[in-house]
């Protein structure tokens, strides 16, 4: 039978009583976009932009970036794509943009201060945007990666916005930008929920590291609470709050991201089907109060058990 639900999972998201709630593809390359775009999805909310740049002596040329921005936006056609700026560092090294050794990776010259201090790179990134979205006439959302501050978050949209772009966001997955999302939404149209850094900086916990995998287990509830934090600073500006980490592509969390008051949520494509369906089978109430009962919890066991005892027996 769940198998047969599985099946029968098609068209937008949106819960039981008919809240939608898109769901989106994450994406990497212009090849991913072909893919992804082939599969029941309402858009991408996540192109990872760093692939064209890793693995180079030079940065890519201001057409080549057009050539693939184009590509992607043709893919999706009048469908949704958030496209991320580079999010380069000493973890993901650039030849052409060295900042030197940095002693915590995760913790230096990454992201949008990577940027910061290479305007030149983001310049004609912003560039090849503009000249795909004039070519193409596609849904373009262009956000910056590792925002913290609102001076960050306001010197990313003046650009943003100086290049003729119409949509400007910012990632939320540093603990300062969860904790002050109202005045770094004040400056952008919308966010997008990083749980993967979130999770790494709430539990000083490397990603990378499996042995660590308990505490970045996305019911830690300091975690749900950094999500909580961002969506209250998303009602406040009547900002979309999205989320593009793995922590949407589980078919239970993504229940109590909705309740949160998460509005799209951005995945792996293979995992669509199945938060679709879990979201069919829930009401909106439901989810809210699965919420609720997920933030209160003291553990992240606790927070998961809250919500199985809610939840369908089928998800
Ligand atoms: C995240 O941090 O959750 C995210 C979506 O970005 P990335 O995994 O590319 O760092
Ligand atoms: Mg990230």
């Amino acid at each position: 039978r769940r198998e047969a639900a599985l099946a029968d999972s098609h068209g937008s998201g949106r819960t039981a009583d008919g809240h939608a709630v898109p769901l989106l593809a994450n994406i990497g390359t212009a090849d991913d976009a072909r893919r992804a775009a082939t599969q029941d999805v309402e858009g991408s909310g996540l192109f990872r932009t760093e692939f064209l740049f890793l693995d180079r002596d030079q940065a890519p040329t201001l057409e080549e970036q057009t050539e693939t921005y184009t590509t992607v936006l043709e893919a999706f056609g009048e469908r949704k794509v958030v496209v991320r700026t580079l999010d380069a560092g000493a973890d993901k090294p650039l030849v052409f943009a060295d900042q030197g050794e940095d002693e915590n990776p995760a913790l230096g010259v990454r992201g949008l201060r990577l940027s910061r201090a290479r305007e030149d790179l983001l310049d004609t990134q912003l560039e090849a945007l503009a000249a795909a979205h004039r070519a193409t006439g596609g849904d373009l959302h262009v956000m910056a990666p590792m925002v913290a501050t609102v001076e960050e978050a306001r010197w990313f949209a003046e650009k943003v916005r100086a290049t003729g772009l119409p949509h400007v966001g910012i990632m939320i997955e540093v603990p300062a930008a969860a904790i002050n999302a109202r005045h770094l939404l004040a400056e952008v149209d919308f966010a997008s929920i990083g749980t993967n850094d979130l999770s790494q900086y709430t539990y000083a916990a490397d990603r990378m590291q499996g042995e660590l995998a308990d505490l970045l287990s996305p019911w830690q509830p300091a975690l749900l609470a950094m999500v909580q934090a961002a969506c209250i600073g998303g009602a406040e500006t009547d900002s979309a709050i999205g989320v593009c980490g793995e922590a949407g592509g589980d078919p239970l969390v993504a229940l109590v991201l909705v309740g949160l008051g998460v509005s799209t949520l951005s995945m792996a494509p293979g995992k669509v089907t199945a938060v679709r369906a879990a979201l069919a089978r829930h009401d909106l109430a439901t989810c809210q109060e699965m919420a609720r009962r997920a933030v209160a919890a003291p553990t992240a066991e606790a927070a998961r058990q809250a919500v199985i005892d809610l939840a369908h027996p089928e998800v």
